[in-house]
Formats: C-alpha cells, structure tokens, sequence
C-alpha cells in the first residue's frame, strides 16, 4: 500500500533517527510531515515551573530545525490529542497516521480513541522496548512475574534475533508545511505559561548522543560503583531514555558490543528491567489504580500527614533520605539506590500509602516513566511484581553507613551537616539547623511488621 501523505505523530520518541514509525511511514508514504502535540491532558496539572516542558522544547526546537534544514518544519498543536489529531489529518489531507505503540494505561486510552476518530488508516510500531509483552514468554506462553526468568528468556530471544538499531533513513521526502499550520518556535514558552527554559539536563539528540558516548568509556565500572550516590557512576541517559531522544536499540547495542563485561552486563541489566516493567503495565492496565498485589489496597496506612511533607521536604531527620528527596527537588533526578531508601523509608517507615510517594516522584521527575516508576515503588512497597518481601525493611542509616560511608552525598546535599564526620555524619545529633528523627525507625518497624503481616499473606 502507497499513501500519498504519511503523518508522523512523535509522542515519547523525539529523534528523527532510528525511528520505527518514521520508517515505517517513509516506506509507505510519497511524502511526509510530523506533528508532535502539546498535550492539555497532561499540561494543565503541571506547574509553571516545570523543567520537562522544557527539556520536551529543547528536543522538539532541534527536530524543527532539522526539518526546517530538509524543506518542512515540526508541526505543533496544542489540545488534547483526540481531538488535535483528526484535526490535523483533515487539514493537511494527509491518508495515513504513524505513531509507535505506548504502553501507559493513560496513553492506551488516548490512542485508542485518536484511531477510532481519525478517519484515516493508522500504522502503529514498536519502538519504545526491545521486546512487547507478548514476544517474551515462559515455556508454557505466560508472561513472565518474576525479573530473573524473565531476563533469561529476554537474553535467549535477544541471543536468537538481536534487535539492531535501523540507522539514518535515506533521501526522506518531507512535505512542506502549508500556509497557516503552525510549526515549532520559541514563543511556545510563554504562550504555554511555563517558565523554567532549562532542565538540569538538557534536552535533544545531541546532549543524548554525546551522554552515550561519555557512558561508553565509563561502563566497565558500573557493576562496582553503581550503587555510591556520590560517584553518579550511572549513566544519568533516563531522560533521554524516557522521551526517546535515543533509542532503546541504540543502547542495547552499545552495551551487546561489550557483552562480558562485567559492567556492560549489568547495565544491559536493568535496560531488561525497564522492558520488564513495561510489560508489566502493559499487561495489568489497572497498575494505575490498584496494587499488582490487592491485598495492598486493604492497608490502611497510618502514616501522619506531616511525615508526607518532611519526607517530600528532605526534612525527616534522617540525613540519606533528606539528601535525596532535596536531590529530587533541586534537580528533578535522584540516584537510584536513593529511590529505593526513600520509599522504602515512606511506605515502611513513615507508614503512608505508597501511591503518595509514587505520585510526588512523579510530578518532580526530570526522567518520570509511568511504568518505572510504578515499578519502583511496587517493588519497595512490596506491592508490585517481583517485589521485596513486606518484612525487608531498609535501616536509612545502615544504608547510609554502607552506600554513603563517608557523606559525600549527604554533605552536597544537606550542606547544614557539612562540618560532622563520617561517623556522625548518619545519624546527627543536636545540630540546631537540622531536625530530629521524626520518628524513631525501631519503633517503625515494629508498627510496619505487625500491620503489613495482619494484611498480607506472603512467605519469604
Ligand atoms: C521508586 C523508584 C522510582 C523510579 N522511577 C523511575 C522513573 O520514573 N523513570 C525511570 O526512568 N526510572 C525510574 N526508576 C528506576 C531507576 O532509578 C532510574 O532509571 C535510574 O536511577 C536512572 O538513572 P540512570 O539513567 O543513570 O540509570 P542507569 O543506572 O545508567 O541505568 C540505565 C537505564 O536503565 C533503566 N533502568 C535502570 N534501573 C531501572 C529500574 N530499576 N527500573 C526500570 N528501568 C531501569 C533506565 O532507563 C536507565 O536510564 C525508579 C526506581 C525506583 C526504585
């Protein structure tokens, strides 16, 4: 089949490179253009101040300008896409719509609904994941609720047809844009109300594709130091990641090259993590309602409200968790083995309801992905697939002793504890800028192990 006019509608995979749809539409269509939509649903809830927005501008300016370079331009709208869509179909004229599948409870609905109204045949393609939940499978066809078969069967499926990035398209033919479509340019910032024109990172392919290549030469070590905040020896690639300024090919690539290495093994690791969550959503749509495991939904969780805002404030009293969510809300990142003790610590610790936590990093993330972090939280909370026992709890200040020996992290963060040593430095006491304990973690635990053991029925 030959359209004469292919739509592009890019969402979460912002690059003209390596693109599933884009090919896709390229191979089927005489000519091309690209709309990306400033999505209403999800803009209204956010603050003026939020730096995605303008992380999103960064990448969507250097598409523009690309396109621009080829005779065309970045169409943008602003609305909801259910309706901006077909709007925009019959306005250009275009026979054919391409996008790439996503697998987020709120992006199935919305998709759903753009192709039932659109009017026009709608390609979608899988490019956000290596594998979709229906290509990774046990012996007996299930999919998988366990992390470390369903790696092993990923690794099989991967070792038997890799999955190799698709490389520049060649000789595009892109449409030009018709008098009065409105392309990208830098006034969307103020017609949008946001203020912040700076992510802490920013965004487009380049900064990706030269972050890649900084995390190439640093790889090998990650095995070793991934898990000391104060190094940041990750690869610091999840926003590029999360809005596809990269592909997930590009990156599985890059770490196959250097297939046993150690570090190069377990950083292809948790790309596999990322697959796996996001078949996880995919296959339990309801994730953004309800626990993976019900018998979650009937805690009722104890926590006091004002535990919520100095958890969300870094002011617990508790330096590893301060440190952290003060990371989060200065930078809009946090390192991942923080992510783990600062939920750990809100679910298991200050006993509130883990979908409070979930909802805060999801509004302050430079890197928010609704299936990571959903799985996350799952796992501290001990609420999701493949989770920890209720019973494992995290002492903070063990794992701040361990991951954090000598406060490195801690002092860039809570600089009002900057002159204690390594051994105070964990558990402070009598410094008058920073507060006490808010709650005695011993006391905690004991409340957390009697009512998560009423409620739920789990062995170790
Ligand atoms: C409570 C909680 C919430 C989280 N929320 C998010 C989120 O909203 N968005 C997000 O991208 N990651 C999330 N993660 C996973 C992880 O913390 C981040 O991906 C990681 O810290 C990003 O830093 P990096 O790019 O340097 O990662 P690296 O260590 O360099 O890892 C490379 C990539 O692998 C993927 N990855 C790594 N760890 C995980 C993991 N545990 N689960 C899924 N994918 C992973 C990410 O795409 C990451 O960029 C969350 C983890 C927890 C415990």
């Amino acid at each position: 089949m030959m359209y004469k006019h292919g739509l592009i509608w890019l969402r979460r995979d912002l690059r003209l490179v390596d693109n599933q749809a884009l090919n896709q539409a390229a191979a089927c269509s005489q000519q091309m253009s690209v709309v990306f939509v400033l999505d209403t649903c999800i803009l209204q809830s956010l603050p003026p101040t939020d730096q995605r927005v303008a992380f999103i501008m960064d990448a969507i300016r250097d598409i523009h300008a690309d396109l621009v370079a080829q005779g065309s331009g970045l169409i943008v709208v602003h609305g909801d896409p259910v309706v901006a869509i077909p709007a925009i179909v019959q306005e250009l004229g275009v026979d054919a719509v391409f996008f790439n599948r996503d697998y987020e409870p709120y992006a199935v609905k919305r998709d759903a609904m753009v192709m039932e109204r659109v009017g026009v045949p709608v390609h979608t393609a899988k490019d956000t994941v290596i594998f979709e939940s229906n290509e990774v499978l046990s012996k007996t066809g299930t999919t998988y609720k366990v992390y470390t078969p369903y790696k092993n069967q990923w690794l099989r499926e991967f070792s038997s047809r890799p999955v190799v990035p698709l490389g520049e398209l060649s000789q595009p033919v892109w449409a030009s844009i018709p008098e009065g479509v409105t392309v990208y340019s830098d006034n969307w910032y103020s017609r949008l109300g946001f203020t912040n024109r700076q992510a802490f990172l920013p965004g487009g392919r380049k900064p990706a594709l030269a972050r890649m290549a900084q995390w190439a030469s640093r790889m090998g070590g990650y095995h070793t130091y991934r898990d000391i905040p104060s190094l940041a020896h990750t690869s610091m690639l999840s926003p590029y990641i999360r809005f596809g300024c990269v592909s997930i090919r590009e990156l599985v690539a890059m770490a196959w090259r250097y297939k046993g290495d150690a570090g190069a093994d377990v950083w292809l690791s948790e790309l596999i993590w990322r697959d796996f969550y996001q078949m996880i959503v995919a296959t339990h749509p309801q994730c953004d309602r309800q626990s993976i495991k019900p018998e979650y939904d009937a805690i009722p969780w104890e926590g006091r409200s004002e535990w919520f805002d100095a958890w969300s404030a870094g002011q617990t009293g508790y330096p590893i968790v301060d440190a952290a969510m003060r990371q989060l809300n200065t930078t809009g990142l946090m390192h991942n083995r923080c992510r783990m003790i600062v939920a750990s610590f809100l679910c298991k610790t200050l006993l509130v309801d883990w979908r409070r936590g979930e909802a805060y990093f999801a509004e302050k993330l430079l890197d928010f992905d609704f299936a990571s972090n959903n799985g996350g939280w799952g796992w501290a909370s001990s609420s999701g697939c493949d989770a920890q026992p209720y019973f494992r709890i995290f002492n903070p200040t063990l794992q701040s002793q361990k991951f954090d020996p000598d406060g490195h992290y801690i002092r860039q963060y809570c600089p009002e504890l900057a002159g204690l040593n390594a051994k105070q430095i964990h558990a402070p006491q009598g410094v008058l800028a920073y507060p006490e304990p808010i709650v005695d973690y011993a006391d905690m635990r004991q409340r957390a192990l009697v009512l998560f053991s009423h409620y739920v029925k789990q062995t170790a």
